[in-house]
Formats: structure tokens, sequence, C-alpha cells
């Protein structure tokens, strides 16, 4: 062990993750550095991220592979640390649907795949008692032994999700769809009104001035 003091945050991430790493598991333990827990949403994620790779033969180092995702829940960050669709390169798109639906899509070879989360998976099925435990925490009214309790219960559940096979989570679709756009770089200007700059494509006109969307809608 490193004898460098940490912050505590730092330390429960190490504790969570230690599970994972003895397990090897690489990849999720990448997710969760990233992510900075243990949690069913980014063991889906990473669900989802294995099999768009898997499907599309893919990983996106560039643009070659855009992911068009329906939440923006846990699950997205294990997407983006797997596939290299990110916010920052513009080849993940989000359309704020409140579904567990990721397009993926290969621009090289225009193929695309849907999943989309089956009815019969729930994590309620897995650990029903999880959820009304993850409450208690959140309410801050959990002595110490509940909050280790959900620690243990968060990553079995993790694990658990892990190990199942794909159909039992996700239904998978080849689909055909419209490609979308790469990542344009647009001109900056300034915001009449807060003096702040602006990419072109965001800019809005009002009375012949041009106004930031925020200032304009005031
Ligand atoms: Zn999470
Ligand atoms: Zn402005």
């Amino acid at each position: 062990m490193p004898d460098k003091p940490k912050n505590k945050s730092f330390q429960e991430v190490e504790e969570n993750t230690e599970h994972f790493l003895n397990s090897k598991n690489q990849g999720f333990l990448k997710v969760t550095e990233f992510h900075g827990h243990v949690c069913p949403g980014s063991a889906i994620g990473y669900k989802a991220a294995e099999i768009a790779i898997k499907e599309l033969s893919i990983v996106s180092e560039d643009e070659e592979l855009a992911c068009i995702t329906e939440n923006d829940t846990c699950a997205v960050d294990a997407i983006q640390v797997l596939t290299g669709c990110t916010f920052g390169k513009g080849n993940l798109i989000f359309n704020d649907y409140g579904k567990q639906t990721y397009t993926f899509i290969n621009r090289k070879t225009e193929d695309a795949i849907k999943i989309s989360m089956k009815k019969s998976f729930s994590v309620e099925n897995i650990d029903p008692n999880l959820n009304k435990l993850r409450q208690k925490v959140k309410s801050g009214n959990a002595n110490e032994d509940e909050k280790v309790e959900l620690n243990t219960r968060l990553n079995s559940v993790s694990e658990a999700i892990i190990n199942l096979p794909d159909e039992k989570i996700f239904n998978v679709e080849h689909v055909k769809v419209e490609i979308p756009k790469k990542a344009n770089i647009y001109r900056t200007v300034e915001c009449a009104k807060c003096g702040e700059l602006v990419s072109e494509h965001r800019i809005r006109e009002i009375n012949g001035t041009l106004a930031c969307i925020p200032c304009s809608n005031k």
C-alpha cells in the first residue's frame, strides 16, 4: 500500500473496486475509476458497451463509432469509458427519453445495432432488498452496518449483472439508421448582452443583436 495520505472519497473508490480488482475485470475497474462507485447502472452500461464492441467489432479512437443514448444514467459513463463514444468528441448523442436504449453506429461499415432493455430484466429481481437499503442510506438514516451491507449488495448485484448472458438483459437488433454527422468546428461569436463567447451555431438573433441562449431567454 502506498503511504501517501488519500482523501476519503478516493479511499472509498479503492475499497469499492477492490473486489473487481481481485476478479481481474480490468474493463469494469476502469469504468469504476471513472464513475466513482460500483453500481448496477454502470454494470448495465458495461454490458451494453460489451455488446456494441462485439457486434460492431469496433472501439472509437476518433469518431468511427457513434452512440445515441436515450438516458443519462450511470450506464452512460461505462459506455464512454469502454466504447470511446464521449460527449467531448461529439460521437455520443443524448436523447432525453428516459429509456435504457442505445443505438450504436459503425460509421465505416454503416452497420448499426439497437440495444434495449428487456421487460423481464430488473435489478429488483436480482436483489429485492437493494433499493430499500439504498433509499435508507441516501436519506442519512442508516447505521454503519447498513452502509457496509449496501456496499456488499451493490458489489454482488453489479457482479451478477456482469455475469448474466446478454440476452437476459437486452434485446439486440441490427437496424438501418441515418449516420450521425461528424462533429463540426464552429466559429465563435460574442454575445451582445453578457459578452461571453458563443459557438456560432448556438447564437440567437434578437432585434438585430446576437445573443446567447440564456440571454435570449431573459
Ligand atoms: Zn452509479
Ligand atoms: Zn449572453
